[in-house]
């Protein structure tokens, strides 16, 4: 029996070269065992969150079907971050080279020490939502929100589809 998940992963860089961060972050997305990439967003440049002494982000939604549970999933998203080099500070929402969060797995709702899904944020980002209504057409949230109607409503906040 297969059990195959679709989940959301949302990237975001706006350190040392972050289009090519996010690119060779899909790329290294693909390669997660178990797992298939179905698709990719375009890369969109965004405004910061919290700190604005900090450059704009690139951003970018995958889709990803796996056969991961969605622990075993953000050990392998972790790894990622961490080849990438990133460097964990105590500044919340200050400058990273790579940031790969799970937005949604599947219908699961997870309140978990390491992990909250949906992304506690993701109703509230345009630099999510925007990528996201991109790559899909009718995907809801557990809850039953449906994300298009989440995108047409957020402030853009300048995003720029890249
Ligand atoms: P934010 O969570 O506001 O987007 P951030 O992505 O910068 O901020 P991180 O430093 O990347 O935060 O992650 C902090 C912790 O969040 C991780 O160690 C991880 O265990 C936890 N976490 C909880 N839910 C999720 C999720 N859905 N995706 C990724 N990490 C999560
Ligand atoms: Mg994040
Ligand atoms: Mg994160």
């Amino acid at each position: 029996m297969s059990l195959k998940t679709v989940a959301y992963i949302g990237l975001g860089s706006n350190l040392s070269q972050p289009r090519i961060q996010v690119t060779n972050a899909v790329e290294a997305i693909a390669k997660i065992a178990q797992s298939k990439v179905i698709s990719v967003s375009s890369q969109y440049l965004s405004k910061p969150m919290g700190p604005q002494d900090q450059d704009d982000y690139i951003n970018a939604v995958v889709a990803l079907e796996t056969e991961l549970c969605a622990i075993a999933l953000l050990d392998a998203l972790q790894l990622i971050e961490n080849e990438a080099g990133r460097v964990r500070k105590d500044n919340r929402w200050g400058a990273r080279i790579l940031d790969c969060d799970i937005l949604l797995f599947g219908n699961e709702t997870i309140n978990s020490e390491r992990l909250t899904v949906p992304h506690y944020g993701m109703k509230l980002r345009e630099f999510v939502l925007l990528p996201l209504a991109e790559i899909t057409s009718d995907l809801q949230l557990p809850d039953g929100t449906k994300i298009q109607l989440l995108a047409n409503q957020i402030s853009d906040n300048g995003i720029v589809k890249l």
